[in-house]
């Protein structure tokens, strides 16, 4: 079913979730989507989970300037956590107007740390009548906390670069250090597009943490389940959240164009090294 078709039967059906992270597909469809529900929600001839498109309130949807529709994007390269503080007061300010508050982070992957902290504080105790969506290109770069309390819609597959992601993670994890360094880290060297790899990993590696720490399928953007662990490998939230960690700091690293076989070479050193200190 399409992402849209999706979220007019959960609000038709009064089942709307306060918290989406919509990925893949294009932005500008993504976008549309999320106006649409918004329209719905605050439209008073809806009808099912679709909004009239005709009435003053879907036509301030349309325009985009309704009062009850927040597009928070990023001010320079992010989103800081002012513009989160900033929303958080609007939303206090607003909740007893009585209109459902539609809240779009866009792109998601674009909250710093900070204000992703933030963002996961105000997603654990949601305030009432407020619908959060997170639109993200590359979801591997989220905070895995933050995405485990949305609902994960995927308008399909990611970049082919990501794609091989659960397996070459795998793959790290069972190697020795010597087959890592001889086989794995020149494939790795001379990837066309290595960002989309470590995407890969990273999702792969998100994946694995989201799923010790929640064993929910429904939180999998891969669709689950996964596969039960190689061979005597079980990994503790813990050590996963390092190797997360080892892996997006040295995406970041290969993004200002470093050295890549040192890049890598370390980063497999450090991912071996968590992996078998567990
Ligand atoms: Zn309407």
């Amino acid at each position: 079913m399409a992402v849209q078709e999706r979220l007019e039967k959960a609000l038709a059906a009064g089942r709307l979730s306060h918290a989406y992270l919509l990925v893949g597909g294009e932005a500008g469809e993504k976008l549309r989507t999320v106006r649409q529900i918004a329209a719905a929600l605050n439209c008073p001839h809806r009808d099912g989970g679709r909004a009239c498109g005709r009435c003053p309130s879907c036509r301030q949807m349309e325009a985009g300037c309704h009062p009850d529709y927040h597009l928070i994007e990023p001010r320079g390269a992010s989103i800081k956590i002012d513009l989160v503080r900033k929303l958080e007061r609007e939303l206090r300010l607003k909740a007893f107007q009585g209109g459902a508050q539609v809240v779009v982070f866009h792109p998601a992957e674009t909250l710093t740390p900070e204000a992703a902290n933030c963002l996961l504080k105000i997603l654990e105790e949601p305030p009432a009548g407020v619908y959060f969506f997170l639109l993200a290109a590359q979801p591997a770069l989220l905070l895995p906390t933050v995405v485990s309390r949305c609902q994960v819609l995927s308008y399909g597959r990611g970049r082919a670069g990501e794609e091989g992601g659960r397996s070459l993670w795998e793959e790290v994890l069972v190697s020795e250090l010597g087959r890592l360094m001889t086989s794995v880290l020149p494939r790795l060297e001379k990837e066309e597009d290595i960002l989309s790899v470590l995407d890969g990993l990273m999702l792969a590696c998100r994946e694995q943490l989201v799923w010790e720490l929640t064993r929910e399928e429904g939180l999998l953007l891969e669709g689950g389940p996964l596969p039960p662990h190689p061979a005597g490998i079980s990994l503790s939230p813990a050590v996963l959240w390092r190797c997360y960690r080892h892996l997006r700091r040295i995406r970041a690293v290969l993004e200002q164009n470093a050295n890549r076989r040192l890049a890598l070479e370390v980063l497999l050193l450090n991912l071996h090294r968590e992996i078998h200190s567990a």
